[in-house]
């Protein structure tokens, strides 16, 4: 079983994360009008890129939401870090 390494617990077993998104992706400014196709692309089109990634995920015993940079052919954990909130 592989672990992943949350950034406020240490090294847990996979099965307690869930994973949030892609980073990086852009929420529709809703003080504009948004279409349909804009809040479908938004929250289900993905890139599933092969190799190097930056995901969003969730550790669930803890409930905290962190950046993991990984590769989805080596399963290589690269980094993980908690999310700067002072970023916009
Ligand atoms: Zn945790």
């Amino acid at each position: 079983m592989q672990q992943f390494p949350c950034p406020f617990c240490g090294l847990r077993n996979e099965q307690e994360f869930h994973f949030a998104g892609e980073a990086g992706k852009t929420r529709p400014d809703t003080m504009k009008e948004v279409s349909a196709e804009q809040w479908s692309a938004y929250l289900n089109h993905y890139n599933n890129p092969m190799g190097k990634t930056c995901e969003i995920w969730v550790h669930l015993p803890c409930q905290e939401y962190f950046v993991m940079q990984r590769d989805t052919v080596t399963m290589e954990v690269f980094a993980s870090e908690q999310i700067r909130k002072d970023l916009k």
